[in-house]
């Protein structure tokens, strides 16, 4: 008899243990009960919410670039599964994922003053509609000043818009452009 081959040694997936907390779960490796786990990270992270999204925050400033790698990496690799779960999503939620393209428009609408022409807006669209077709490369209707900017927010008007190549548009991000900046 070795005696160090106890049920907890034995953790299977699918096994299920009576915990001396009362709880019935799960049998885990290290024979803690994972629904206590669970309460006790739950409870750690509310108490230490600030501190540890704040530091998150701080990381992601400080890696930028590692940051995008690895979102791009994640991204690239799950891009099937991405896409697949977001069709999914469409068709069994319709509605909810309509009201959340309506918010972004809606968003876009309250940036609109009254005094906006929306002939000549239209027009941008078409522009950008027409370039595409004739050079076979991506253009977007682009917020000179963004609509959400990080210091200053811009209108949807049409002395604010510019018809630029998807790629200038994604690189662009929601940076405010070299002649605005401060
Ligand atoms: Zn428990």
């Amino acid at each position: 008899m070795h005696g160090i081959s106890g049920p907890n040694n034995q953790a299977k997936a699918g096994k299920v243990k009576a915990y001396r907390c009362g709880h019935v779960g799960r049998l885990t490796s290290n024979g803690a009960c994972p629904e206590c786990r669970a309460k006790y990270d739950a409870a750690y992270y509310e108490t230490n919410k600030t501190k540890i999204t704040s530091r998150a925050i701080q990381w992601n400033l400080d890696n930028k670039d590692k940051r995008k790698e690895i979102c791009q990496r994640s991204y690239e690799k799950n891009k099937a599964k991405i896409l697949q779960k977001a069709k999914e999503k469409r068709q069994a939620e319709p509605a909810k994922e309509l009201a959340k393209c309506r918010a972004r428009q809606t968003s876009q609408i309250q940036r609109m003053p009254k005094w906006a022409d929306k002939k000549a807006i239209e027009a941008f669209y078409e522009l950008a509609r027409q370039k595409t077709k004739e050079t076979g490369i991506p253009h977007h209707v682009d917020h000179v000043i963004p609509l959400r900017g990080k210091s200053v927010s811009g209108f949807h008007v049409e002395s604010n818009l510019r018809v630029i190549t998807s790629a200038e548009n994604l690189s662009k991000g929601a940076k405010l452009p070299d002649t605005m900046a401060p």
